[in-house]
């Protein structure tokens, strides 16, 4: 079971896209407007660490309990791991990443410019308006970096791109039991997103080939948290007897995006992310996630719902208690496994899986 072909690495990519004159933007998780940035010109190169980058550097400058997400990506920032990108957009996720988006701007100076997106918490319609407004000024701090407004053309084919980019994320989650692939692939293709322009993400996951629907390859889980880092986390799950036939990842299913079909290319936009499915960083209210959730283990016949969550996480923490009470209610058990951004799975992990999968079958 493996991809249809062999996934460039990051450095490839920058390379192949400069080569094309477009600009890198380096992007912070989780939301943000993949065709916007695209409509002025940018690709985004997403920063979730990178687990390898050093602590110290970034930890100066934040408290002792700020998640390794941001400390890693500040580091890998002051040590100009991102210098080929020129700007930063830190989108208003959490406490922490706004903390970044302060001290980069107001006490760092990096050469990029840093950009910043605020999500409204709520979806009234005074929500959808204010965010329209928001991504309006995104755009007015590309436009000033490109030095250009897209043109109508530019728009249309920004919105189509990744719109067909979206729809395949969203078919390959849909023909999951029909694909050939185990967990480890299956998300690292999904999180090919990531780096990977939209053209090559879309080929490569209307590639993969579909079969006649397959049972999981083990006790059937739904995998939440942010990010799962180290990848070998899928291998020790499958060594435990589990697959994961659902998620509720940061970096996963909580961005499979719907882009409407009707109004302005911004009011599109807009809609998409705050419809996104549930997300405690986008305020979704605990019940109505917790309903979400219920309905994708039902439908998908996960049996449990393992967090691994990233270690001072606090919209993900914050939820657990109650979350837990209303899975377990639905007969739904759940465990939490707190990590650092790593590159090597510790064996404390791996024994909770091992207890946790045990416990399901
Ligand atoms: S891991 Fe949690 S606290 Fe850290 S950047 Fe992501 S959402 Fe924010």
């Amino acid at each position: 079971m493996s991809l249809p072909e062999v996934l460039p690495s990051r450095a490839e990519v920058i390379a192949r896209v400069k080569s094309q004159g477009k600009r890198l933007l380096a992007v912070m998780p989780i939301h943000y407007p993949r065709a916007l940035l695209r409509a002025y010109g940018f690709h985004p190169i997403e920063l979730w660490g990178p687990p390898d980058a050093p602590v110290a550097q970034g930890a100066r400058h934040f408290q002792a309990y700020t998640c390794d997400i941001v400390v890693k990506a500040t580091s890998f920032l002051l040590s100009g791991g991102a210098d080929v990108a020129e700007g930063i957009l830190v989108p208003h996720t959490c406490d922490a990443l706004q903390g970044m988006a302060a001290v980069l701007h107001d006490f760092v100076h990096p050469r990029q410019r840093v950009l910043t997106l605020y999500h409204p918490r709520e979806r009234r319609e005074a929500d959808r308006l204010y965010y329209v407004d928001e991504l309006a000024r995104l755009g007015r701090d590309l436009e000033e970096l490109a030095g250009k407004r897209p043109s109508e053309g530019e728009w249309t084919e920004a919105l189509a791109t990744e719109t067909a980019a979206t729809t395949a994320l969203a078919e390959l989650y849909r023909d999951r039991p029909r694909l050939a692939l185990g967990d480890r692939e299956f998300y690292t293709l999904v999180r090919s997103r990531e780096y990977l322009p939209s053209e090559d993400f879309i080929r490569i996951a209307s590639a993969v080939q579909r079969g006649a629907p397959r049972a999981a390859d083990g006790v059937p889980i739904l995998l939440s948290g942010i990010v799962p880092e180290p990848m070998s986390l899928f291998d020790a799950i499958h060594a435990a007897g589990a697959a994961v036939v659902a998620d509720d990842l940061a970096c996963g299913f909580r961005r499979v995006y719907e882009i409407p079909e009707r109004g302005s290319a911004l009011e599109r936009l807009a809609a998409s992310i705050l419809d996104a499915p549930a997300d405690p960083t986008r305020g979704t209210p605990l019940a109505e996630r917790a309903e979400e959730l219920i309905l994708r283990m039902t439908s998908t016949g996960a049996r449990g719902m393992l967090v691994y969550g990233v270690k001072f996480c606090e919209p993900e923490l914050f939820d657990l208690p109650r979350l837990r009470h209303y899975l377990g209610e639905a007969g739904f058990p759940m465990t939490h496994i707190e990590h650092e951004l790593v590159s090597t799975l510790g064996q404390q992990a791996v024994t909770r899986i091992e207890a946790f999968v045990e416990t399901l079958q």
